[in-house]
C-alpha cells in the first residue's frame, strides 16, 4: 500500500500546487464500523446507507490515511479514493500557503483532485456525498 500511496504522491504532485518530497503517510485498511468508529469517535447509529458511503478518512494524529477492507489497489475508481485522502495529508502537512483553511476548502480540493484523477483515467466525476459530517 505504502508503493500505491507514494506513486499517487507522485500524481498529485505533478497535477496540483503540492510539491512533497516526503514519506508518504501509512495507509491501512479496515471495515466500514471501525471507519465510522475512527470518523466520529464514539459508539453511533450510522444508517447503512451513510455507511456505505464511507471510503476512507485521515487521521491527523497518527498521520495514517484508513481506507475500507475492499479498498482495490488495481481499481482507480478506488485508487480515486486514496487521492482523496492524500490530499488530506498534505493539507494537514502543511504543503501550500494560498490560504486553505476551513475543513469545507479542504473538501472541495480534495475532491477536485480527486475528479482530476478520474479525468485522467477516463472515468466519470465522483459527486460529493450527502451527508456532510461523514466526508472526511
Ligand atoms: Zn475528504
Amino acid at each position: 500500500m505504502k508503493s500505491i500511496a507514494a506513486a499517487l504522491l507522485i500524481w498529485i504532485n505533478a497535477n496540483s500546487g503540492y510539491e512533497y518530497l516526503g514519506e508518504p503517510p501509512k495507509v491501512v485498511k479496515t471495515d466500514p464500523e471501525a471507519l465510522a468508529y475512527l470518523l466520529l469517535g464514539e459508539v453511533w447509529i450510522i444508517p447503512e446507507r451513510a455507511k456505505r458511503g464511507l471510503m476512507g478518512l485521515y487521521d491527523v494524529e497518527t498521520r495514517t490515511i484508513w481506507l475500507r477492507d475492499n479498498f482495490d489497489p488495481n481499481n482507480y475508481k478506488d485508487r480515486s479514493h486514496l487521492v482523496h485522502e492524500l490530499v488530506h495529508f498534505l493539507q494537514y502537512e502543511g504543503q501550500r500557503g494560498d490560504g486553505l483553511v476551513n475543513q469545507s476548502d479542504f473538501e472541495s480540493e480534495a475532491y477536485a483532485i480527486q475528479n482530476r484523477f478520474l479525468r485522467a483515467h477516463d472515468l466519470p466525476p465522483i459527486k460529493r456525498t450527502t451527508v456532510p459530517d461523514l466526508t472526511r
